[in-house]
């Protein structure tokens, strides 16, 4: 018996958004599954039809039950082709590397390897495997990431939500060297420490590194509050671009800890206020006491998981900028994120600019903001952008 590569056939009509390219194939299209696949093997998908459309990771347990690698029937899924797109993503990130040495090297499907991501904090990197495709291609893709990088330490942060909805268990822990100690990273001329065993994602919020510069050449001579502040970034940036005073608010413990750390190993004359608070509360105790600040950041954590948590997390962002908008002097900035993928550019815009309403002031929006150039998006994967934000001014 010749061996055949399995096959996912597709209802009819599912094949449009896999011509278009998109390189998600939901549960709810295949018709039919033909030979054996294993969770993480490439199997080939055909349309109603029989014709080619995709040669695809399969993962049985999840809602996408395939991600395309590719969608030319001559290019085989193997090694090379996998290494070959660890070495393309890397030398993507060449023209960044004087800015930072934390980049984000692999942004899955984004770099044509679906739900892998690695980040680079000086010599070590950090790798998620966040489907059943690049699970099943680990090895290589370490391999060829240590051989495009030369790092020798690669730790493995595979801990993420999107993991449970792959079918497959958390998993962390040293791939190449020892357990690294906190590395220290210099972005735009600041030392950060991150913790890429125990902090968030993979240690460091690399993706707001365009903004947190943006932050530093609008602070100088500004009081700044910092909301969700995490390790510091954005007032570490802001006292380097001369603000007068800083305020963080944080409710992690172990994070301000570590933000008061690199307060001090940047040597900055005086140290600021890290306060560990809800930040809800602390807005409004703020404005009860009649303060005011003139540059705000608000970066909170994702306030919407998925689609059905849009309206709670609406709330919750109008709530936080109406106060930040009220805290603000006169002619002060506000520096607003979302990182939630299910709330749109344009719904944050009108969020916001309900918040400006509600609170009865005017302002001007000087720039739309977004992740930095080491996290692109697909143009056929337009679920891969997620990080959104504005820089307002209090008229
Ligand atoms: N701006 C940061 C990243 C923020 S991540 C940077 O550039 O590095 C979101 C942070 O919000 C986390 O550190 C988390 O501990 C904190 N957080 C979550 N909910 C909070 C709340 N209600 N009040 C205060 N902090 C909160």
């Amino acid at each position: 018996m010749s061996r055949t590569e399995p096959a996912l056939v597709l209802k009819p009509g599912k094949e449009k958004s896999l011509l278009r390219r998109h390189p998600w194939i939901y549960a709810t299209a295949v018709a039919q599954v033909a030979g054996r696949p294993e969770p993480g093997d490439a199997v080939r998908v055909l349309g109603a039809d029989g014709r080619f459309l995709a040669r695809a990771a399969y993962s049985p347990a999840s809602a996408i039950r395939a991600r395309a690698w590719t969608f030319d029937e001559a290019e085989p899924v193997d090694a090379a082709l996998i290494a070959s797109r660890v070495a393309a993503a890397v030398a993507r990130r060449d023209a960044l590397r004087d800015e930072s040495d934390a980049l984000r090297l692999v942004f899955g499907e984004a770099d044509a390897l679906p739900g892998c991501v690695v980040d680079r904090y000086a010599d070590q990197l950090v790798v998620q495997c966040l489907a059943a495709g690049v699970e099943r291609w680990r090895d290589t893709i370490v391999d060829a990431l240590v051989a495009a990088t030369g790092c020798a330490g690669v730790y493995e942060r595979s801990d993420a939500a999107a993991r449970e909805r792959e079918g497959l268990a958390p998993r962390e822990g040293p791939l190449r060297g020892e357990v690294p100690a906190p590395v220290s990273i210099v972005e735009h001329g600041v030392r950060y420490r991150v913790d890429v065993v125990a902090g968030h994602k993979t240690g460091f919020y690399i993706d707001q590194r365009d903004n947190r510069a943006l932050v530093a050449r609008w602070a100088a001579g500004r009081r700044v509050l910092n909301c969700f502040c995490y390790t510091g970034g954005f007032t570490l940036a802001a006292r380097h671009g001369g603000a007068t005073e800083a305020t963080s608010i944080d409710s992690s413990a172990e994070a301000l800890a570590l933000a008061a750390a690199n307060e001090r190993e940047n040597g900055f004359a005086e140290p600021s206020t890290w306060l560990q608070a809800n930040v809800f509360d602390a807005l409004k105790t703020m404005l009860a006491e009649g303060r005011t600040y003139d540059l705000i950041v608000l970066d909170p954590p994702k306030f919407a998981p998925s689609a059905q948590h849009v309206d709670r997390a609406a709330r919750a962002y109008k709530e936080i900028n109406l106060k930040a908008l009220r805290l603000l002097a006169p002619g002060g900035l506000l520096f607003t994120f979302s990182c939630s993928g299910a709330i749109t550019v344009d719904l944050f815009q009108k969020i916001v600019a309900g918040a400006v309403f509600d609170a009865r002031v005017d302002a001007q929006m000087l720039r739309r903001l977004e992740a930095g150039l080491d996290h692109p998006m697909s143009m056929t994967h337009p679920e891969g952008e997620y990080l959104k934000g504005l820089m307002l001014r209090r008229m």
